[in-house]
């Protein structure tokens, strides 16, 4: 009985197992598909200066507009992106697209591109990086990548030498979900981060939990003191707006301000806006 049950309970699993693998190489297939037909597309997330809500720069997000799902979140397909290596191809449209968009905008705004752990192991990001810029004619300083914590964990030895590279082209580093992952406050100093991405969890617990206000607070102040710029995201509330600007962040993104849009909402989006950063604007407010 033991061993029948053992049986049943071993074929089972393999059964499972094998609708899993199926599964996973029909995803596969499924995102390789929709790299070749040309799928994917960028949402773009407008940030603002606190102070007068302008907007300085924007962050690229990747959808995928899957023929039968509809319009799929990241959520649904980074991970398997990373683990089959399709991030790299992946990785090297949304840097070559985001640049290209944002070049193409009447505004000087700045566009901040989020980069996977996996891209630094390829070995090519460098590369891709210095390609998407010349093939864009994006200056390098409006170019800003987001990594998180985690990759710093990864390979230390091998990540520094790549975003000193990176850095050293006039690119932004800005790091992503700060708080959230396991990297030691001297570690990230030793990284050329210029920028400190509070994630949005602090923010939502700012206005809910005791302590929560501190610990941006906190944040905030280390960003001072290391000189990092620090931007908060997640920002839904008038609320949690007035208490990051009277704690004097500089820089907020979130569904309060705008929510992230398509390249030609974004056109419209910047043309309304009352002020916008860059060239346009400051000659706008020279004649007014
Ligand atoms: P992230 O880089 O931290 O991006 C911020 C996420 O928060 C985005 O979700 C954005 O839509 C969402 N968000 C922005 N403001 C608010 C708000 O006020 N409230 C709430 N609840 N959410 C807000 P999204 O687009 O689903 O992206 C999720 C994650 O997927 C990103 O987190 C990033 O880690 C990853 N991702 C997105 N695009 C890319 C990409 O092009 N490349 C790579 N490697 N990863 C990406
Ligand atoms: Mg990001
Ligand atoms: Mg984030
Ligand atoms: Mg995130």
């Amino acid at each position: 009985r033991a061993r029948r049950a053992g049986r049943a309970t071993y074929s089972f699993f393999a059964e499972e197992m094998n609708a899993r693998i199926t599964s996973y190489r029909i995803r596969i297939d499924d995102i390789r598909r929709g790299i070749a037909n040309q799928e994917f597309v960028l949402e773009y997330q407008p940030r603002f200066d606190t102070h007068d809500r302008r907007v300085l720069s924007v962050e690229a997000l990747v959808r995928w507009l899957h023929p039968e799902k509809g319009l799929v979140g990241p959520g649904e397909f980074i991970d398997l992106a990373e683990r089959s290596g399709l991030i790299i191809p992946l990785g090297e449209w949304i840097l070559n697209t985001a640049c290209r968009t944002i070049a193409a905008q009447p505004h000087d705004i700045g566009v901040s591109v989020n980069i996977s752990p996996v891209q630094f192991r390829g070995g090519t990001l460098l590369d891709t990086v210095e390609k998407a810029l010349a093939r864009s004619g994006l200056a390098a300083e409006r170019l800003e990548l987001e990594i998180t914590e985690s990759v710093l964990l990864d390979n230390p030895d091998e990540i520094r030498p790549i975003l000193q590279r990176i850095k050293s082209l006039g690119v932004r580093l800005a790091i992503d979900d700060f708080g959230t992952g396991h990297s030691s406050l001297s570690y990230l100093r030793s990284f050329p981060f210029d920028v400190i991405k509070i994630d949005r969890q602090f923010i939502s617990d700012m206005v809910v939990q005791d302590g929560g206000r501190a610990i941006v607070h906190a944040i905030l102040s280390l960003g001072k003191a290391l000189g990092l710029g620090v931007i908060a995201e997640g920002v839904e509330t008038e609320q949690q707006f007035e208490m990051l600007a009277s704690d004097e962040c500089k820089e907020v993104q979130g569904f309060l301000l705008a929510r992230p849009m398509p390249a030609p909402d974004l056109g419209k989006f910047l043309d309304r806006s009352p002020i916008v950063s860059g060239r346009q604007t400051s000659d706008v407010r020279l004649l007014s």
